[in-house]
């Protein structure tokens, strides 16, 4: 529970542009965590439910019509989202990504996007906006997201082969709509678009080249995901893991890539480049390249729960905060005497082939990945 609340006193302000102005967003920009890292992400999951079962995520056994899914006054409102999101934003955060479960299911999401479109940094520009989905009704809402003012979209796609990808989903969704979903995004004019493929050893590596050379020259970035732990029920394993470093090795035998400079400090997947030219491809390797050190994502759960990382198992109650009249600059203070204790580092202190023990870390679809 968040308990202190730092005593900086400043004025309050209105509207979307950040609520509490220039003093305390110089205040903070300058708060660090207790390993030095500022705040400057946010991910939101919009959803606990998801229409796939995959593997990795949501298996479903566990995640069957038994499981307690949060009822709909468990969740943020869009105005709630939104008040904490500039609220954020006026602490130096830029960029938000909308996740889940699988956010298109939030009915009106593009309401939500539209509201969060008018919220501005704190040197005014308006927040860099993405979203990430399966892709399974994109066909559906790509007009709406565009239009309401979503800047960029991950999809995530684990393999080209129908078998094989089914396999992974577990509801039997077929690759073809999920390509339809990228070719609508594509249509409605998103660009740059990103696609998520995790790994998993034995299961879907051997379509690591066939995505490659699909995705190669099209303009959208494929990017491999180490097979991670989150959670407490994907059975993980170090076994399925394929690291990185093998998936560019296997990548590099058929088509040769190299390594480019990050976009920005704390960028998460490693960029590369084909060498003849056709585009980048990218790594996230969680598991077997840690990148805690430079880390400065905070994860707002369903429930508004403030989650510091994504192995955490616990998170800080701001929906409470949020129902009970406190002011904007008391959450925002809430929210910096929090990651001013953040210590969390759980992929170095993991390390390879060990798994840390101890209680149960927060299911992935409550915050989204
Ligand atoms: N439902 C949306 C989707 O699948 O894109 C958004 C939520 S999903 C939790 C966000 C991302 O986390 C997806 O790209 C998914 O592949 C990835 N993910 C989920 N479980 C994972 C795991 N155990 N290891 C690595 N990545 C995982
Ligand atoms: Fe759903 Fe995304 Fe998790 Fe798959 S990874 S079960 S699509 S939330
Ligand atoms: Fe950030 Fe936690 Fe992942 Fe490390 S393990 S990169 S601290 S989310």
């Amino acid at each position: 529970m968040v308990e202190k609340v730092i005593p900086i006193r400043l004025d309050e302000g209105k509207g979307l542009m950040p609520s509490i102005p220039g003093q305390l967003a110089a205040a903070n920009a300058s708060t660090k965590d207790t390993r030095g890292r500022s705040l400057r992400d946010l991910r939101i999951s919009v959803t606990d439910r998801c229409n796939f079962r995959c593997t990795y995520c949501m298996p479903k056994e566990i995640f069957d019509k038994n499981y307690p899914y949060l009822s709909h006054s468990d969740l943020l409102s869009f105005e709630e989202i939104t008040r904490l999101t500039t609220i954020f934003a006026s602490l130096g955060v830029e960029k938000i990504r909308l996740t889940g479960g699988e956010p298109l299911l939030r009915k009106n999401l593009e309401v939500l996007i539209g509201m969060l479109a008018k919220i501005r940094t704190t040197a005014g520009q308006p927040l860099d906006l993405t979203l990430t989905t399966n892709g399974s009704i994109l066909r559906k809402k790509a007009a709406a997201l565009k239009a309401a003012g979503l800047h960029r979209l991950t999809i995530s796609l684990d393999g080209l082969n129908n078998d094989i990808f089914k396999k992974m989903n577990d509801v039997d969704f077929p690759v073809t709509d999920v390509l339809d979903g990228i070719a609508a995004a594509q249509e409605v004019g998103f660009t740059n678009l990103k696609v998520n493929m995790v790994v998993k050893k034995g299961t879907n590596d051997q379509e690591i080249i066939g995505m490659a050379k699909h995705f190669k020259g099209s303009g959208v970035t494929l990017r491999f995901i180490e097979f991670m732990d989150v959670g407490s029920s994907n059975g993980w394993d170090m076994s399925q893991v394929l690291p990185s470093q093998e998936v560019a090795n296997r990548i590099s035998a058929a088509f040769p890539i190299e390594p480019i400079e990050a976009n920005y400090p704390g960028e998460v997947a490693q960029r590369w480049r084909y060498v003849d030219g056709s585009g980048e491809i990218g790594f996230i390797s969680s598991v077997t390249q840690t990148f805690c050190h430079e880390c400065t994502r905070a994860r707002i759960s369903t429930d508004g729960q403030l989650y510091l990382c994504l192995f955490a198992n616990e998170g800080f109650d701001f929906k409470t905060l949020l129902r009970s009249g406190r002011s904007d600059l008391e959450i925002a203070n809430a929210i910096m005497t929090t990651w001013s204790g953040r210590n969390d580092h759980y992929s170095e202190i993991r390390g390879i082939n060990t798994v840390v023990t101890g209680s149960r870390k927060v299911e992935m679809s409550y915050i989204g990945g």
